[in-house]
């Protein structure tokens, strides 16, 4: 990235700081988190740290639910084709099938952890959603997939594993000496900042949904992971790709609630402002073509209406089965006067998936020795240039339990030595002026939604990249002191880091859509960007 950013937010001293130490640190109690924590070999110490509650994560606002092959008439080969073609040539095949292929273990574990899918006759229900071209979406109370398996997971967790767990703290920076991750810095709401070393680190920390002003993801969404594996020198890659959920709920004053696309798995039509149905018109796979193509077709139908939004369609449908169905959108839509079963609905695209993120091996190793990684603040090659619905709760459960495992076996060949680090990072010079940390949080937003969302252009993208270099230029460069002031600077990190490849990738792919660029260029740009730190 072309502006400075500075290897620690913090200064420290290592005679002024507590220290505690564990053989692995897992950063993120979401799903991808959970799951790796269960792969460690309870003779180890491990700390998880997640930076709110344990249950607030986007793990657990995930609706739809996690694609698996389950039913006889589904087969792997057709799960891996349909993740290829959503991925638009840049899934890494390998990936794919392994992914694919470890999900219904994944399911049945769940099942046994205590998580109730759907049932019907005894058997799971399994929905269908865009791209899919069978059933194979498990989910659970209907429409709150993330909440009933979270549920499980952290029950489980708190029942089962040996392992200290801190909530509401902040991980500021990763430690790292020699070339090595050696742990991280946090801020701990009782012992302020913390050195917590740790022989083995897992960065589960999730996605960034919130750089966007309009997004489905929950307030952690800030990328703080990538940014501080980004400091740390670890390989970044795929910036470029943010995948918008094409039908998030647009009420004015309302929550940005996401409309699960299996709701249009059922038969719900997308209708403009007219009451015309306009998905046909763009491809022939209509409201379950993927996301890309229903996120760019609804912003091409709003900018043809003049209109801020688009709706959903059920009223041709049977409306005891559509309320029962989607219990939890019927009641936020009933809290605004809208029937589901009978409305239109007013949804509009709005950031959802961070794709991109710090790239891993098959193992969910990093490429900075002792740092692991898994879910979605990783790009593991899984998704390529467009995530299918429903494949990253799975993404998470695959690489969580690779990164555990991983992490706990280097652990245990490692040796106790409880040594810190003589690490120290000296205070930058005092400034006078205060910055109104919300006003530049909420400006960034706006200037992420207008100039690097669902369609780009290289000129916007480039005045885009030029002001936030000017902001990280002033708040980067100080040192500031809470949770607020390192998320903003997380923010403005990462979204440099977005626009720059943004700009790069001269071509449209997936959900990167360039109306410079319009057409894939697979001869030159059928590759991944990646960027690295350097000193
Ligand atoms: C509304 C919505 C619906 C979705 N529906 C589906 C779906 O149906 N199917 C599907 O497959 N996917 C769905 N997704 C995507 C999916 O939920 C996420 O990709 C997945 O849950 C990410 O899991 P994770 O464990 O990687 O991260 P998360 O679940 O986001 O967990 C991140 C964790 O990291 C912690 N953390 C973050 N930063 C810090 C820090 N600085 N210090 C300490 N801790 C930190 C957080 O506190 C949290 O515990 C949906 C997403 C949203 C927002």
């Amino acid at each position: 990235m072309s502006c400075d950013v500075p290897r620690y937010l913090v200064p420290f001293h290592p005679k002024r700081i507590p220290h505690h130490f564990a053989d692995v640190l897992i950063i993120g109690g979401g799903i991808a988190g959970l799951r790796a924590a269960m792969e460690i070999d309870p003779r180890l110490s491990l700390l998880v740290i997640t930076k709110d509650a344990m249950e607030q994560s986007n793990s657990a606002f995930a609706q739809g639910g996690i694609a698996s092959v389950i039913d006889p008439e589904d087969n792997f080969a057709s799960h891996v084709e349909d993740t290829l073609a959503a991925g638009a040539n840049l899934c890494d095949r390998e990936v794919v099938e392994m992914v694919v292929r470890e999900a219904p273990q994944h399911i049945r574990q769940l099942i046994d952890w205590g998580t109730n899918f759907d049932t019907e006759h005894g058997e799971l229900m399994l929905g269908r959603e865009g791209g899919h071209s069978h059933r194979r979406i498990v989910h659970a109370l209907g429409d709150a997939t993330g909440h009933e398996v979270m549920r499980a997971m952290i029950q489980r967790a708190r029942s089962t594993l040996d392992a200290q767990i801190w909530p509401n703290t902040f991980t500021i920076d990763l430690l790292t000496h020699e070339g090595r991750c050696r742990g991280a810095l946090v801020w701990h709401a009782q012992h302020g900042r913390t050195f917590v070393w740790a022989k083995q680190t897992i960065l589960c920390t999730g996605g960034a949904g919130q750089i966007y002003r309009e997004t489905t993801n929950p307030e952690v969404a800030t990328g703080d992971g990538v940014a501080l594996a980004y400091r740390a020198g670890a390989e970044v890659r795929d910036m470029e790709f943010m995948q918008f959920h094409p039908t998030v709920l647009y009420i004015a004053g309302g929550s940005r609630s996401l409309i699960t696309e299996a709701m249009r798995g059922e038969g719900a039509r997308l209708i403009d402002s007219t009451g015309r149905r306009f998905m046909p018109d763009y491809d022939e796979r209509a409201e379950l073509a993927p996301r890309d193509v229903v996120s760019h077709a609804i912003v091409a139908q709003m900018e043809k209406t003049r209109q801020p939004s688009v709706f959903l369609n059920l009223s041709h449908l049977d409306p005891e089965r559509v309320r029962k169905r989607f219990p939890g959108i019927a009641r936020t839509c009933a809290e605004f006067g809208i029937d589901i079963a009978t409305d239109p609905i007013p949804v509009r695209p709005g950031a959802h998936y961070m794709i991109g993120g710090v790239a891993v091996d098959h193992g969910g190793q990093t490429t900075l020795p002792g740092l692991w990684a898994a879910g979605e603040v990783t790009a593991s090659g899984l998704h390529g240039a467009n995530r299918l619905a429903s494949n990253s709760l799975l993404e998470g459960l695959v690489y969580g339990a690779h990164a555990g495992a991983g992490a706990s076996a280097a652990a245990h060949a490692e040796t106790d030595s409880f040594r810190a680090i003589p690490l120290e990072n000296a205070p930058a010079e005092p400034h006078d002026e205060p910055l109104d940390l919300a006003d530049i949080r909420n400006s960034l937003k706006s200037l992420m939604w207008r100039a690097s969302g669902v369609r780009r252009h290289g000129q916007q993208l480039a005045d885009a990249a030029q002001t936030i270099r000017r902001w990280c230029g002033y708040v980067l460069s100080r040192q500031l002191a809470d949770p607020q002031g390192w998320e903003l600077q997380n923010m403005l990190t990462i979204a440099g880091l977005m626009v720059e490849s943004a700009l790069e990738r001269e071509e449209s792919r997936g959900v990167h859509l360039r109306t410079d660029f319009p057409q894939a260029d697979d001869e030159h740009w059928r590759r991944h960007l990646t960027v690295v730190r350097r000193e």
